[in-house]
């Protein structure tokens, strides 16, 4: 599985509960495990909050850019455009940075689309062990070859 901010975060959830870390389970629901984009906003305002000490959060509007997901290590991530800053892609296609909180654009999120071959690099990648997980923009061609 080539993990998005939703999997790894689900996962990361219920590994805690299974280690009997309830209280950090917990934690990881608030500010990771919205489903919705507006409840993932709620967590992050959250995480900003507390691990950030932003008081008030600044969240909001969507910025005309994209940004283009790649594969690392078996995770898609976001690098982040304004900071050095990376995080996983969310399901719903936006990216919003913890660090830099998109401070250069308001506070706007940016669209990052999967590619439309998406699933076929899946496929490709994950017979591969994890640090050879990776794809930035190869054709499936050029994955298949390597
Ligand atoms: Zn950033």
């Amino acid at each position: 599985m080539i993990d998005t901010w939703d999997t790894y975060f689900e996962r990361l959830a219920y590994e805690c509960e299974l280690s009997g870390n309830h209280g950090q389970a917990k934690d990881v629901r608030l500010f990771f495990g919205g489903k919705t984009t507006e409840e993932k906003e709620i967590g992050l305002k959250a995480l900003l909050r507390k691990a950030y000490r932003v008081a008030n959060p600044q969240i909001g509007g969507i910025n005309n850019s994209t940004i283009r997901p790649v594969v690392n290590h078996g995770r898609w991530l976001i690098d982040c455009p304004y900071c050095n800053s990376a995080s996983y892609a969310r399901d719903d296609k936006l990216f919003f940075c913890a660090d830099c909180q998109n401070g250069t654009i308001g506070g706007q999120y940016i669209k990052t689309p999967f590619p439309r071959n998406r699933r076929a690099i899946e496929r490709i990648l994950e017979v591969r062990p994890s640090e050879n997980q990776n794809w930035t923009n190869e054709t499936i061609a050029t994955l298949e070859n390597e």
